[in-house]
């Protein structure tokens, strides 16, 4: 691992996001809806595949669900020291998010206004 995909810090707040800081300095910040969608399971991975491949035509995702609420992460875990493991409300926990794959899917440049972290 390179310092850009080692964390110095994991801090999930389940109903809402996904704080990492990194070793070079970088703070980056997931909304878990996000995370969701970007599960790196094998089968999200080929349903976003083929949205892509398919741009123009209008889908409609239905995700399995069982949960009233709005999404959220129901329990999380570190996969040996190199990955984390989220399971969502929707009942879906089969994604294994590697520090290298948060890195890369790292949401945008903007950190969060001053005054939003506790
Ligand atoms: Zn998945």
């Amino acid at each position: 691992m390179t310092a850009a995909s080692t964390p110095t810090r994991l801090d999930l707040q389940k109903d809402r996001q996904l704080s990492i800081e990194w070793q070079d300095g970088r703070h980056s910040v997931y909304p878990v809806g996000y995370l969701r969608a970007m599960c790196p399971c094998a089968k999200c991975k080929q349903e976003r595949a083929e949205a892509a491949a398919a741009p123009k035509r209008l889908t409609l995702k239905v995700l399995p669900g069982n949960h009233d609420g709005p999404l959220a992460a129901a329990a999380a875990e570190l996969v040996g020291g190199y990955a984390l493991r989220i399971d969502w409300t929707d009942g879906h926990g089969s994604g294994i998010y590697s520090f290298d794959y948060l890195r890369s899917i790292d949401p945008g440049p903007a950190d969060p206004p001053a005054g939003t972290r506790r």
